[in-house]
C-alpha cells in the first residue's frame, strides 16, 4: 500500500491521477488532496477516496469545504500554508499538479519529505530547477517526470549510458496554430487558444502550447532533469503526438516512447515505477495511424522558443523571469486584456528590464518571481492603456 498526496487534485492532471488511484484501491490510499477553490470537486474526490486530509488554498473556501465534508473522517484545512503542510505530510508518493510557480514551495516541501515526488508542475523546475534537484539529493527524494515528453525521455534514457547520449529529441505537436501565419495569429481568441488538437489540459498550459512557450519551458525542464547540454536538445514538430520524445545514442540507435495522447500513461508510469500498472486506455493502433510526420519548428512565428532557449543559455535568474512574465501575460490574454502575439512580447520586454543575479534560495526565487510579475504587470497595463498596432 502506497500513501498518495495529490497537489492540485481538481485540475486536469490531478483528475487523471485520481482516476488511476481510484482504479487500484488495493495499491494506493489517499493521504491528502489539495485544490485552489473548487470545493465541490475536492470534497467529492476526498469523499470517494476516503482521503485523510483535504485542503483549499483559498482560505475563504474553508467553511464550505468543512460543510461539504462534515460527518466524514476527512480532516480539512485552508490557506497557502496548509497546502505546503499537506505537501510535507510524508506521503510515499506525491503528485505536483498545481499550475505555475505557485507550486514551488509545495513541491519543495514534498521533496524535503524524502518520498517519491512526481512533477507534472513544470514551472517550479524552470524557475528553481537547481534548487529542487539539490533538495532531492539532500533528502533522498526520488523525482519522477510526469510531463509526457520528459517521462518518455526518462523511459529511454539509460543513466549508465549518459555519456553515449548524442541527442534528445523533444517532440512538439506545434499546437492549434502550427501552420498559421503570424498575421493570422494576431486575432486569435482565448477560446481558440485553449482548444488543443491532441490533448485536453488546463487553460494555462493550453495557451502555452499555442504560443509554443510550453515547448520552451519543456526545453528548460529537460536540461534540468537530464545531463545533456542545451545544444544537444532538439525540438521537432510531430503533429500526431504519438512519439512523446526520443533519445539518440552515439552508436546511431534512437529510442522513443510511443503512446496515446492521454496523461494517464505517463502518470501511471510514475505511480507504478519501477513496476508497471494497467491503464484503461485503448492500445495504440499503428495501422490505423498509418503515418507519423515530423518538421522543424519555426522560431520566427513562435518567438517563445527563442526566448526560452536564450534564457536557459544565459542561466541565472533568466528562466525564472521568463516563466513569471509568461504566467502574467497568459493570464492577461485569457482575461481579454492583451492579444495573442503580445504574450511573447511581454515576456521579451520583461526580460529586458532587469537582470538580477542567480537566486540561490527558494526565497530568492520567490522574490525574483514577484519582481518579474510586477514588471510584467506594468508592461501589460502600458499596452492596455496605449495599445500598439
Ligand atoms: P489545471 O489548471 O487544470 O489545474 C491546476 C490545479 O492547481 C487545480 O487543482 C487548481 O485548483 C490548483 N491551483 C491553481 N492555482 C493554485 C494556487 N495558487 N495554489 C494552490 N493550488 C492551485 O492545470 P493542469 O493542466 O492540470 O496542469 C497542472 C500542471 O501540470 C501545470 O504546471 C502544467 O504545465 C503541467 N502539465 C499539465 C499537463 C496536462 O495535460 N494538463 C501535461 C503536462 C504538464
Ligand atoms: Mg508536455
Amino acid at each position: 500500500m502506497r500513501s498518495v498526496t495529490i497537489l492540485g487534485a481538481t485540475g486536469s492532471v490531478g483528475t487523471s491521477t485520481l482516476d488511476l488511484v481510484e482504479r487500484a484501491p488495493d495499491r494506493f490510499r489517499v493521504r491528502a488532496l489539495t485544490a485552489y477553490s473548487d470545493v465541490a470537486k475536492l470534497a467529492a474526490a476526498a469523499h470517494r477516496t476516503d482521503a485523510e486530509l483535504a485542503v483549499v488554498a483559498d482560505e475563504a473556501c474553508l467553511p464550505a469545504l468543512r460543510d461539504a465534508l462534515a460527518g466524514t473522517a476527512t480532516r480539512v484545512a485552508g490557506g497557502r500554508a496548509a497546502v505546503i503542510e499537506a505537501a510535507a505530510s510524508g506521503a510515499d508518493w506525491t503528485m505536483g499538479a498545481i499550475v505555475g510557480c505557485a507550486g514551488l514551495e509545495p513541491v519543495m516541501a514534498a521533496v524535503a519529505g524524502g518520498g517519491t515526488v512526481v512533477l507534472a508542475n513544470k514551472e517550479p523546475l524552470v524557475s528553481a530547477g537547481e534548487l529542487i534537484l539539490a533538495a532531492a539529493a539532500a533528502s533522498g527524494a526520488t523525482l519522477l517526470p510526469a510531463d509526457s515528453e520528459h517521462n518518455a525521455i526518462f523511459q529511454c534514457f539509460a543513466p549508465a549510458q549518459a555519456k553515449a547520449v548524442r541527442r534528445i529529441v523533444l517532440t512538439a505537436s506545434g499546437g492549434p496554430f502550427r501552420d498559421w501565419s503570424t498575421d493570422a495569429m494576431r486575432a486569435v481568441t482565448p477560446a481558440q487558444a485553449v482548444a488543443h488538437p491532441n490533448w485536453s489540459m488546463g487553460a494555462k498550459i493550453s495557451v502555452d502550447s499555442a504560443t509554443m512557450m510550453n515547448k520552451g519551458l519543456e526545453l528548460i525542464e529537460a536540461a534540468r532533469l537530464f545531463p545533456v547540454d542545451l545544444e544537444r536538445i532538439e525540438i521537432v514538430i510531430h503533429p500526431q503526438s504519438v512519439i512523446h520524445s526520443a533519445v539518440e545514442y552515439h552508436d546511431g540507435s534512437m529510442l522513443a516512447q510511443l503512446g496515446p495522447s492521454d496523461m494517464r500513461v505517463p502518470i501511471a508510469h510514475c505511480l507504478a515505477w519501477p513496476d508497471r500498472m494497467e491503464t484503461p486506455m485503448a492500445p495504440l493502433d499503428l495501422v490505423a495511424l498509418g503515418r507519423l510526420d515530423f518538421a522543424a519548428p519555426d522560431v520566427e512565428r513562435f518567438p517563445a522558443l527563442r526566448l526560452a532557449r536564450e534564457a536557459l543559455a544565459a542561466g541565472g535568474a533568466r528562466p525564472a523571469i521568463l516563466n513569471a512574465a509568461n504566467e502574467m501575460a497568459v493570464a492577461a490574454f485569457l482575461a481579454g486584456k492583451i492579444g495573442f502575439l503580445e504574450i511573447a512580447a511581454i515576456v521579451a520586454d520583461t526580460l529586458a528590464t532587469f537582470d538580477p543575479p542567480f537566486p540561490g534560495t527558494v526565497d530568492a526565487v520567490v522574490a525574483v518571481d514577484a519582481e518579474a510579475r510586477a514588471r510584467a504587470s506594468d508592461l501589460i497595463r502600458g499596452r492596455v492603456e496605449d495599445p500598439v498596432a
